[in-house]
C-alpha cells in the first residue's frame, strides 16, 4: 500500500480530485490518501494558506498529488504552489505535452516535454519598491541550479529514449544570467553526449507554434518554462488535459497545470483529465506501469469514441458522467 498526500485545492479542485481518486482506485492499486488542505479556504483556521502539517504530510509520504489553488493577483498571500516548490526544493517542473487521439487540436503529432527550472529566476520573489517611482524584481540564476536542471533533462532524454534536447534562453540580451544558463547547458549536454541545440525564447515561441512536431525535450529557466508550457498545452487541446510534476531529490508533487476555474467551480462541469494524467505520471513514478497503462488506454477509448466528453472538449457530459465512463473502461481493462 502507498501513502500519498492529497491536496484537493479549491475551485474545481475538489471535483477533479474526487474523479482522479475514483479512476486510480478502479485500477486496484491500494493507496492510502492522506487528505490535507491548503489555500484560501484554510486561512481563517490556520492563519496561513499553507499550514505546517501540509508540508509535514508531504515530507512523511514523500509523494503528493494536488488540485489547483486560487492565488490572489497583485496582492494577498504568496502562491502556495511557489512556496511548496521552494520549501521542498522541487527543482524540476516536468510537463509532457502530447496530442491525444480523439481530442481535436491544431496539430496531430506533437510529442514534446518541457523541463522547467522551478526554484529561481524572477520567481525567487525578490521585489522592492523604488520610492514612488516604480518597482524592481531581481532575476536570480545560479550555476548550481542550472547544473541540476540540465543534468535532469539529460537523464530524461537518455532514460526515455528521446532524440534531442533544446535549451531555451535569452542570452543575447541577458548576457550574465541567461548567459550562465546557456554555458552550463552546452557544457553538460556535451559531457552527456546528447544531441542538442539552443534557441532564443522568442524564436522558440514562434517555432513551437509553426512546427511543434520538430521539438522533443526542451529545458529552460523558470519564467520561459511557465509561459511556453502553457503555449504548448494550447497546441494539443488546452490546459484541461495536460499533466505536470514538481520533482526534487527527496519529494515529488503531481498536479494539473490548469487553475481553479472559478467560473465553473461546483457545477460538475470540470474536465478531470489533467489531474488524471498527473496521476498516471505519479503511478509511473511509483513503478506502477500496468495501472498507468490501464488508465491511459481508458482515456484514449473515451476520447476516440467521443460520446461522453466534458463541455470544454465539445461534449455535454458532467464530470461525474465522464468519470463513470472512464472507470468502466479501467475496470474492463480495455
Ligand atoms: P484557469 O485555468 O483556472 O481557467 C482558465 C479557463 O479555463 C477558464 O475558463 C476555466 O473554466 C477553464 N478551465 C480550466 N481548467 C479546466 C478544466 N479542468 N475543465 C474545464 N475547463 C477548465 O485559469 P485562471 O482563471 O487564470 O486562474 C484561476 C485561479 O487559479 C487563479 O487564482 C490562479 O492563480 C490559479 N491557478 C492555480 C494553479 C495551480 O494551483 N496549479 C495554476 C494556474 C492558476
Amino acid at each position: 500500500m502507498y501513502n500519498v498526500t492529497l491536496i484537493p485545492g479549491d475551485g474545481i479542485g475538489p471535483e477533479v480530485s474526487k474523479s482522479m481518486v475514483r479512476v486510480v482506485e478502479a485500477t486496484g492499486i491500494d493507496i492510502n490518501w492522506e487528505i490535507v488542505n491548503a489555500g484560501l479556504n484554510v486561512i481563517e483556521e490556520y492563519n496561513t494558506p499553507l499550514p505546517d502539517h501540509v508540508i509535514e504530510s508531504i515530507k512523511k509520504n514523500k509523494i503528493a498529488i494536488k488540485g489547483p489553488i486560487t492565488t490572489p493577483v497583485g496582492k494577498g498571500f504568496k502562491s502556495v504552489n511557489v512556496t511548496l516548490r521552494q520549501a521542498l526544493d522541487l527543482y524540476v517542473n516536468l510537463r509532457p505535452i502530447k496530442t491525444f487521439k480523439g481530442i481535436k487540436s491544431r496539430y496531430e503529432n506533437v510529442d514534446l516535454v518541457i523541463v522547467r527550472e522551478n526554484t529561481e529566476d524572477l520567481y525567487a520573489g525578490i521585489e522592492h519598491k523604488v520610492g514612488d517611482y516604480g518597482a524592481e524584481s531581481i532575476k536570480i540564476i545560479t550555476k548550481g541550479a542550472c547544473e541540476r536542471i540540465v543534468e535532469f533533462a539529460c537523464d530524461y532524454v537518455k532514460e526515455n529514449n528521446r532524440k534531442k534536447l533544446t535549451g531555451v534562453h535569452k542570452a543575447n540580451i541577458m548576457k550574465l544570467t541567461d548567459g550562465l544558463f546557456l554555458k552550463v547547458f552546452r557544457d553538460i549536454s556535451e559531457k552527456n553526449k546528447i544531441n542538442y541545440n539552443d534557441l532564443i525564447v522568442d524564436a522558440a515561441a514562434m517555432n513551437l507554434v509553426l512546427n511543434p512536431e520538430k521539438y522533443d525535450v526542451l529545458v529552460m529557466p523558470n519564467l520561459y518554462g511557465d509561459i511556453l508550457s502553457d503555449l504548448c498545452a494550447g497546441l494539443v487541446g488546452g490546459l484541461g488535459i495536460i499533466p505536470g510534476a514538481n520533482i526534487g531529490k527527496d519529494y515529488a508533487i503531481f498536479e494539473a497545470v490548469h487553475g481553479s476555474a472559478p467560473d465553473i467551480a461546483g457545477m460538475n462541469k470540470a474536465n478531470p483529465t489533467a489531474l488524471i494524467q498527473s496521476a498516471i505520471m505519479m503511478l509511473r513514478y511509483l513503478g506502477e506501469y500496468d495501472a498507468a497503462k490501464k488508465i491511459e488506454r481508458a482515456l484514449e477509448k473515451v476520447f476516440i469514441e467521443g460520446r461522453v466528453l466534458t463541455i470544454d472538449l465539445g461534449g455535454n457530459a458532467t464530470t461525474d458522467e465522464f468519470t463513470d465512463e472512464l472507470c468502466k473502461y479501467v475496470l474492463e481493462g480495455v
